[in-house]
């Protein structure tokens, strides 16, 4: 059967040329990036070239701003709880959005919690964009840090990330962007967003999972949460995980270089998907900014049908996708980001996530406009509310 895999705001495939980087690692050239014999000074070198292509790829000014982690929510936690530990002192306030990843979110809630934190969650509007002058409102003597993602992976609206980067500036508050979905879809400039924390993950650019980074700005201190060995400067104890660290570098390098090519690429076939899903299926909403959202993502509302069967049937089709509605996940309630887009339940549980990525064909979508709207017919055919309505 054909697979279509639109799913690639969850995680991307590892490319073939990374994949292929990473190999010796495993095998031959397994030394510890901190022996002193020759295994591990080669892969020191290797880890620091690394270093540097991810620094490349978000413009940073110095490699050792980079900090290698887990992945994008351990690099989310170390900026958030890492300045919240450090600078207790100098005030207990921090400011996020409501429609951040659980990542930024849950981190904040357990300094609320256990931490005495007071956290200002800045609403969005109906498209999921935050508004500046709210976050600049927010802002007491007490706020210590900032933190609000560069690109929502539920919606793609990207926000005004330059323009909240320089109210923290000014104020002389921390500033911290989720760019997890950002990196590798649109360019990122740390000196341009004036960021002073930046979290990425490798598996959302075809990089491996289990690998990310958090930029920290030089002369930012926070404290590590990992206590052990002296790796990472002594901001992440573990003995670094070499074969996934190459990796990252390596899709660094490929994001960098393609970066345009596949921005136009992507665009041009989620321009075809939004199109021909609102020609052939009525009583849809795109969820999300019209234009200012990431080139891959396609968010729709489709009404009188739940996202759940809807998932299960196009998986039936071979087609990979995702919801809002997060009912597999246990819960009945639609997502956290919907709600805050003061989307009605009964149409957030209808959502549909398509996401593109680097390897997706034109092909494919024609494929996807063929078969869904003939899923949302027949579930549609099985809806009460869609007779009543229509
Ligand atoms: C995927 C994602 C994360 C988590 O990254 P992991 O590497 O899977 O831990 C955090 N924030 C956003 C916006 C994401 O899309």
């Amino acid at each position: 059967m054909k697979r279509v895999y639109l799913d690639n705001a969850a995680t991307t495939s590892t490319a073939p040329e990374v994949l292929e980087a990473m190999k010796p690692y495993f095998t031959e050239k397994f030394g510890n990036a901190s022996s002193v014999h020759s295994f591990g000074r080669e892969n020191r070198n290797v880890v620091e070239d690394a270093r540097e292509k991810v620094a490349d790829l978000i413009n940073a000014d110095d490699s050792a701003e980079i900090v290698f982690t887990s992945g994008g929510t351990e690099a989310d936690n170390l900026a958030i709880k890492g300045i919240a530990m450090k600078h207790r002192d100098e005030g207990k306030h921090i400011i996020t959005s409501a429609c951040e990843h659980h990542a930024v979110l849950h981190p904040c809630e357990y300094l609320e919690e256990y931490h005495d934190f007071e956290v200002t969650y800045v609403p969005v509007d109906e498209h999921g964009m935050v508004d500046q002058k709210d976050v600049e409102k927010a802002i007491t003597d007490e706020t210590i840090l900032i933190s609000v993602m560069m690109a929502n992976n539920e919606v793609g609206t990207i926000q005004p990330i330059k323009e909240i980067g320089k109210i923290a500036k000014e104020n002389n508050i921390y500033f911290h962007t989720d760019a997890v979905q950002a990196v590798g879809a649109i360019s990122v400039d740390v000196n341009e967003l004036n960021a002073d924390l930046l979290s990425l993950s490798a598996h959302k650019f075809n990089g491996p999972k289990g690998i990310g980074a958090l930029y920290i700005r030089k002369g930012t201190k926070i404290t590590p949460f990992m206590h052990g060995g002296a790796q990472e400067r002594g901001r992440r104890a573990s003995t670094e995980n070499v074969p996934a660290i190459v990796g990252l570098g390596k899709a660094a390098k490929v994001a960098l270089e393609e970066l345009e090519e596949k921005q136009e690429k992507i665009t041009k076939l989620r321009g075809k998907l939004i199109k021909g899903i609102k020609e052939k299926i009525d009583e849809v909403t795109l969820n999300g900014h019209p234009t200012k959202r990431l080139p891959n993502n396609v968010n729709f509302s489709i009404r009188y049908i739940e996202g759940e069967s809807l998932l299960l049937n196009l998986d039936l089709e071979g087609i990979a996708a995702s919801s809002g509605s997060a009912c597999t996940s246990g819960s009945l309630d639609p997502s956290h980001v919907l709600l805050a887009m003061d989307i009605p339940h009964e149409i957030a549980h209808g959502s549909l996530r398509l996401t593109l990525g680097k390897y997706t064909t034109e092909e494919e979508i024609d494929y996807v406009l063929e078969k869904l709207p003939k899923v949302v017919d027949k579930l549609r055919a099985m809806s009460p509310l869609y007779d009543q309505n229509s």
